[in-house]
């Protein structure tokens, strides 16, 4: 994975005297941490979207599986856990062993969630998804018309999409919901999501904008502009509105200077609502796992690295979360995290 290169080094990691307060405590027994736990059980993906920020080299990537066994004893190390997120940095459905894994998952966790495509849903995977009770599926889609979907998509369908989702909402007991990533590319028609879900029977959307990458910058696809977006939230809403669809942005659709605006335009609408909160809480609240094993400390544009240990202390308290923990505890944003919010603009 390329991401924007930030890491840590030795030097900057803080000495174990400091590390004690910043550390969040293992339970023991049945207790669940309530933290979250995102996984990414392959990078293989039936698809090569040209803004995919887990591609930023244009690679095919490493055609990793995290295997069961190790699921297991990863699993095992850290206790029972709040929810574990299954679809980072790959298609989870690709996984040669999808059922086995989300089964793993759901004994540890009190909740499970699939993030998909949702281009190889079957009736099988879906009776598996029912079975397991997973709680919620987000299925990712960023365009209305076919020819955006195969722009955005290549190698999918939006008739496949259409007709997967459709299926998903009808049988599946789980929370349907779509996510969308805005950009200059398909905002014009992003208005028309909520009727577009509505039409698949699913009423939850969820937003998030583009991250300037390399790669998207090399397949010429760019964050709206600020005015844009504007514009784009408040007719999104109202339509949100019209179709009877909640409509929620998360913490990285605002950038914090546009706050304000935010919270003045979803007041106005009772479907929605946008993650304002004064200050970035994912160190506190989960880490990911990626499919090679190493940790991803967070959402944003730090390069993974390899847990030192399989347990509660390697993965939710890895060196590279307590010294980001260290650094938004202090007075000035850091500097990552300052890109990571505006969107990775430098
Ligand atoms: S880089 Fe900073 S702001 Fe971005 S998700 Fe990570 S901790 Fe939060």
């Amino acid at each position: 994975m390329n991401r924007t290169r930030f890491s840590f080094s030795e030097r900057d990691l803080l000495p174990d005297a400091d590390a004690g307060v910043l550390k969040l405590q293992a339970l023991d027994g049945e207790r669940s941490s309530g933290l979250a736990l995102g996984l990414g059980i392959t990078d293989d993906c039936n698809l090569k979207c040209p803004f995919c920020y887990y591609r930023q080299d244009g690679s095919p990537g490493k055609h990793a599986a995290m295997t069961p066994e190790f699921l297991e004893r990863l699993l095992a190390g850290l206790g029972r856990v709040g929810v574990i997120m299954v679809g980072l940095e790959g298609e989870p459905l690709c996984h040669p062993d999808f059922g086995t894994m989300m089964e793993i998952c759901s004994r540890h966790a009190d909740s499970t969630v699939l993030i998909t495509n949702g281009l190889l849903l079957s009736p099988d995977k879906v009776r598996v998804l029912n079975e397991l009770r997973v709680s919620s599926v987000i299925l990712s889609c960023d365009a209305v018309t076919p020819e955006t979907y195969a722009r955005l998509r290549p190698g999918g369908s939006l008739e496949r999409f259409s007709e997967n989702a459709k299926y998903l909402a009808a049988m599946c007991h789980a929370r349907i919901s779509v996510h969308s990533v805005v950009s200059d590319i398909n905002w014009p028609e992003l208005r028309a999501m909520p009727g577009f879900a509505r039409s698949l029977g699913i009423s939850c959307l969820s937003m998030t904008q583009l991250r300037n990458n390399e790669w998207s910058r090399l397949n010429g696809i760019r964050r709206a502009s600020p005015a844009v977006i504007r514009e784009f939230t408040a007719a999104v809403c109202r339509e949100a509105e019209k179709c009877g669809t909640v409509i929620a942005f998360d913490y990285l659709y605002t950038p914090p200077g546009d706050r304000d605006w935010m919270r003045e335009t979803v007041a106005d609408f009772r479907s929605a609502e946008a993650d304002l909160s004064p200050s970035c809480a994912a160190p506190w609240t989960g880490v990911s796992v990626l499919s090679d094993g190493r940790v991803f400390p967070c959402c944003g544009d730090i390069e993974p690295v390899m847990p030192e240990s399989l347990t509660f202390d390697g993965i939710f308290n890895c060196k590279a979360l307590l010294k980001l923990r260290q650094m938004l505890s202090g007075r000035e944003v850091p500097e990552v995290c300052r890109k990571c919010l505006s969107g990775g603009q430098p």
